[in-house]
């Protein structure tokens, strides 16, 4: 038998036969077709317990025989426990281990969330990574590696950019109702005497401030400078609607285009006649030089670095974790009345009673075939 080279007669009708029987042998491929497609992840959930003896359930889907991080669900207590197994995996260099451990020792002082920015300042200051572009990358490769291997909880990283866009919908009246009943709560300011906001520059602090601001039911805005107009704008009309003396409380990175942004704001909140008292709460001069921050070099390439008085510049991730939140913490407690915040919490519990024993009156007639079918 012999084998007969394959020939074609030019390099154009080549690629022309190629090209034929490629799509004749092979089906296309449909792109909009679903993806059928199953995780080989296998989570399981173990029961781990912190000092005080409260149990938490932390599910985990990596090697066997790691030390996870884990926050107690009882008293936000950040503490370590082992998965059961023995570890196969990579040995971890001592060098990556002491990053490890700082890492952790960081959250165990702050709790989450950071932001990786926040946490590499935090190293820089503890001098486990340089203050460097090379600094913050080493940060950022651990914080993903840690997750990667599920040490550390996803959720441990702000990053605040999951949106979804969906009209709220219950399975039905019952499940509604408790849903109500546990988000229920009562305005804490309908009546005080005053309005209270804070604002911050950066998006992912936002995730940072965000427990605190929901603990005294305060809106928090993310306002990015100069490009905010119309930000502006909604919030003067939104103060002057309120009819309350006003207080915003603005933190933002301490460089020229932040100072001035935060300025610039205040100004247009004037201009479209809103009256609210404005304060730049962080970061500034006093605070770098009383906590010895982490300062960058001034970018000269900024548009406003001309009129920038001081030797340097910085961020706002660079405040400890802790600072911050107490900073804003004190921004909103000071214009709290007290015997008046008491009242609201008291009638804030009475009528979440109400409204238990309206659900279970529900149910119990429901059960009873008093309420229509059709009404479920
Ligand atoms: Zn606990």
């Amino acid at each position: 038998m012999t084998v007969k080279a394959e020939g074609f007669g030019t390099l154009d009708k080549a690629l022309t036969d190629i090209m034929n029987s490629y799509f004749d042998d092979d089906e296309e491929e449909d792109w909009t077709a679903p993806v059928e497609w199953e995780s080989r992840r296998r989570e399981v959930s173990y029961l781990v317990c912190c000092e005080q003896g409260h149990e938490t359930v932390r599910t985990y889907g990596g090697d066997p025989g790691l030390v996870v991080w884990v926050q107690c669900e009882t008293c936000g207590a950040i503490y370590q426990a082992r998965i059961p197994g023995k570890y196969r995996g990579r040995k971890v260099r001592q060098s990556t281990q002491r990053k490890r451990d700082a890492i952790f020792d960081i959250f165990a002082e702050s709790g989450p969330t950071m932001t990786v920015r926040q946490v590499y300042y935090a190293l820089a200051v503890r001098r486990f990574v340089p203050k460097t572009h090379d600094g913050y990358r080493q940060a950022g490769y651990q914080l993903t590696a840690l997750r990667r291997l599920e040490i550390m909880p996803y959720g441990w990283i702000a990053d605040n950019t999951r949106w979804q866009i969906k009209p709220t919908t219950y399975t039905g009246l019952e499940s509604a109702m408790q849903i109500w009943h546990d988000a229920y709560r009562r305005d804490l300011w309908a009546r005080q005497g005053v309005h209270v906001e804070v604002w911050v520059e950066k998006d992912a602090l936002a995730g940072v401030i965000a427990p605190v601001t929901r603990r005294y039911d305060v809106p928090l805005f993310v306002a990015r400078g100069f490009s905010s107009m119309t930000f502006a704008y909604d919030a003067a009309e939104a103060i002057k609607e309120i009819g309350k003396p006003t207080y915003i409380y603005h933190f933002g990175d301490f460089d020229p285009s932040g100072v001035s942004a935060a300025l610039t704001l205040k100004e247009e909140l004037g201009r479209h006649g809103a009256r609210a008292q404005f304060r730049r709460m962080a970061v500034t001069r006093d605070q770098v030089e009383a906590m010895d921050l982490p300062t960058l070099a001034v970018n000269r390439k900024d548009p406003r670095a001309g009129t920038w008085q001081h030797p340097y510049v910085c961020e706002l991730d660079a405040l400890p974790v802790k600072e911050l939140r107490s900073l804003v913490e004190s921004s909103i407690v000071q214009h709290i009345d007290h015997a008046q915040l008491e009242q609201t919490r008291k009638a804030e519990s009475i009528e979440k009673t109400t409204f238990d024993e309206m659900r279970r009156y529900f149910v119990q007639e429901r059960n009873n075939g008093d309420v229509m079918r059709a009404a479920l």
